[in-house]
């Protein structure tokens, strides 16, 4: 029997909420609405901002994806609305093909000379490729493209398919097979590689990811049938990313050198990174945003933060003062939390409300701490890669994992830990 052949206990749809599929979660109707490469408009936020309020519990989450969804939606009449609306705005440019857009951009790119060229041309010209093949449409919405403009940070995050400018490489599921393509040629190649894929795939429509399929990475490039370039370690192992990692100078996808997220904060270039609270935008500083951005255009990272092209002492203070993350020391960065209570019906506690109580109390870290993640079960829901102290809840506590180490605590305690470990 081929490892295609083998069955799997996974529905062959996968369930990712859209802006016009809502996920049924326990507090409520969930939509998400995707923004390829994070890029909103000021207007747009507004609109969402309005939404939230309205129709939704009053803010907007942040996703990993650089997403934006509402949660507590009241029943279906309030999911068209929520959609009618966001369809107004430009923001639903297609009924068919509105999940596999998922596509992550260096959201610096253009703005700083981190990156070795500007993605964001290239991020219209994907989501605009994407939309106009039909037969992609039966993309997974877990599906993920990414755009990485050469500093290697939205490289780390996963992506089935991630090209690296500079280097002109695209990584399959991580792995380097010796696929090339310049800027001018590489939406033609990864439009060509997620066809790959759906070939390879077959009927197998439980195989939602490039990483789902046995030897994913070295299929779809046979599949693909172009040249490639040699990799210096064998294709489809871990150190054909390394490898190609190494030679840019970058650390491989899951380890700590990996994701670096924009620091947040005014930065010299006019740039300015503002964090998000466990990922929750409330609708009074999304307006706030929307009114500072003016006409400029907002990115939604990937690390629940937001990028404006504005800066400014008065506006990091009016930006501080309305609970946004603009100080690099905040013990609220890196901290992140599953849905948990209510809205999920697997959660063993309320693990938002919990790391919130235990936030209060927090110091300063002095930057660049270890990330800190709270769970309501032993599922995990969001885990970030890499080195990470996560607090498990039980139904009797939390257990708080870290370093290979495991212990009853609670989550100050994994605060603590976080702590201790920067010493
Ligand atoms: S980790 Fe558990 S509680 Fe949290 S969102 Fe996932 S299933 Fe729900």
């Amino acid at each position: 029997m081929s490892a295609l052949a083998t069955p799997s206990p996974r529905p062959p749809e996968d369930r990712c909420p859209g802006a016009l599929r809502a996920h049924q979660a326990a507090d409520g109707l969930l939509v998400r609405v995707r923004l390829p490469g994070g890029q909103l408009r000021p207007a747009q936020l507004r609109v969402l901002a309005d939404l939230a309020r309205d129709e939704s519990d009053g803010a907007l989450e942040l996703t990993s994806r650089g997403n934006l969804q509402l949660r507590r939606l009241a029943d279906d009449a309030a999911v068209r609305r929520v959609a009618d609306r966001v369809a107004e705005v430009g923001l639903l440019p297609t009924a068919t093909h509105e999940r596999v857009r998922n596509l992550l951009a260096s959201p610096l790119s253009g703005r700083d000379r981190a990156g070795r060229l500007d993605v964001r041309p290239l991020v219209r010209d994907l989501d605009a490729a994407l939309r106009g093949a039909a037969d992609l449409a039966s993309l997974s919405g877990r599906f993920l493209f990414a755009l990485d403009d050469g500093r290697h940070d939205v490289a780390a995050l996963g992506a089935d398919l991630c090209w690296i400018g500079g280097s002109q490489t695209l990584w399959l599921a991580g792995t380097d097979t010796g696929l090339r393509a310049g800027p001018d040629d590489v939406v033609e190649l990864l439009i060509a590689a997620a066809r790959a894929f759906l070939r390879v795939r077959g009927e197998r429509r439980d195989l939602w990811r490039l990483a789902d399929l046995p030897d994913g990475p070295a299929r779809v490039t046979a599949a693909l049938g172009r040249p490639t370039s040699p990799v210096t370690a064998p294709p489809g192992t871990s150190g054909g990313t390394s490898a190609a990692l190494a030679s840019a100078g970058a650390a491989p996808p899951g380890t700590s050198g990996a994701a670096p997220a924009p620091v947040v904060g005014a930065r010299p270039d006019g740039v300015l990174v503002a964090g998000v609270r466990l990922g929750r935008l409330t609708a009074d500083q999304a307006h706030l945003l929307a009114d500072l951005a003016g006409r400029d255009e907002i990115i939604i990272t990937p690390w629940r933060s937001l990028v404006l092209d504005t800066g400014g002492p008065d506006i990091v203070g009016r930006l501080a003062t309305a609970g946004l993350l603009v100080d690099p020391a905040s013990p609220w960065l890196g901290v992140t939390a599953c849905t948990g209570r209510p809205g999920c019906a697997s959660a063993l506690a309320d693990v938002r409300g919990d790391v919130t109580e235990a936030l209060a109390d927090a110091g300063p870290t002095g930057g660049a701490a270890l990330p800190v993640h709270v769970v309501g079960c032993e599922r995990r829901c969001g885990r970030p890669a890499g080195p990470v102290v996560l607090a498990v809840a039980t139904g009797t506590g939390y257990r708080i994992e870290a370093g290979g180490t495991s212990r009853p605590g609670t989550p100050a305690a994994a605060l603590a830990v976080r702590a201790e470990r920067q010493k």
